[in-house]
């Protein structure tokens, strides 16, 4: 199947009506009432749907499934070197309201880099996104979760938060969408789904996952910063969960 050509006027059309949806939308839940009532969507919480490695050819498509789903909003951990390759699609994914995080600029083992080399990876990354969105990113997530407390540093200094996850998809590793859905809803409320851009297969899984999720009465999330730590996966702990938009 060939993805529908960036910017092409069909897509551009659709995305566009989105947009003047979204302002609509975002007006009417500005307000958001205090009293839960027994049919609340989102009873039993808030899990985060997460996108690394983008942006990437098939964003305009992940944020269509994404409209066609319910207009759900996730995190877009995007490198730096990937946001000069696909600027629209930056501003697309800001345009959705989706939280745009950073992820590195050439998606290195941040780890098995010098302090300063590393330390530019997310710094050079901070300085392409707030040029292309014009806010400072305050989420970061390491390219393989690989991390340890000088990176966390850095990324406290840079005004972020270093965010994990807590259900793996495996889409990454050529499982196929049905697989995928059923290692994201793995997740339990609060948590954080790893998912990636640029697959097909990733892109078929978000339909399902979402209703998935919507059948537990789960809503997706945005990810905040914790006082407590979180464990991630064994022995690895983050300081970031889900909550609402
Ligand atoms: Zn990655």
């Amino acid at each position: 199947m060939s993805p529908r050509p960036p910017g092409s006027r069909r897509g551009r059309r659709r995305l566009t009506a989105c947009v003047l949806a979204l302002t609509t939308a975002l007006a009417t839940v500005a307000s958001p009432s205090t009293s839960a009532s027994a049919d609340e969507p989102c009873a039993n919480g808030f899990v985060a749907i997460s996108f690394d490695d983008g942006p990437s050819e098939l964003t305009p498509d992940y944020v269509q499934a994404l409209y066609d789903a319910g207009w759900v909003r996730a995190t877009f951990f995007l490198t730096g070197a990937h946001a000069l390759e696909y600027p629209e699609h930056v501003d697309l994914l800001a345009q959705y309201g989706h939280w745009i995080g950073n992820h590195s600029f050439s998606h290195p083992f941040l780890d098995e880099l010098d302090s300063t080399d590393a330390f530019n990876e997310l710094l050079g990354t901070n300085q392409i996104l707030l040029s292309q969105t014009g806010v400072a990113p305050t989420l970061f997530r390491p390219p393989y979760g690989r991390t340890n407390a000088a990176i966390r540093a850095h990324a406290t200094t840079l005004g972020m938060t270093e965010a994990l996850w807590t259900a793996d998809s495996y889409d990454y590793n050529g499982v196929t969408a049905e697989e995928i859905v059923d290692n994201a809803l793995e997740v339990e409320p609060g948590g954080i789904i790893l998912l990636h851009e640029g697959y097909e297969t990733t892109l078929a899984a978000i339909p399902d996952i979402v209703s998935g999720l919507a059948d537990r009465g789960i809503c997706a999330g945005k990810i905040v910063p914790t006082t407590t730590p979180v464990e991630a996966w064994p022995g690895t702990y983050h300081y970031a969960e889900a909550a609402h938009w």
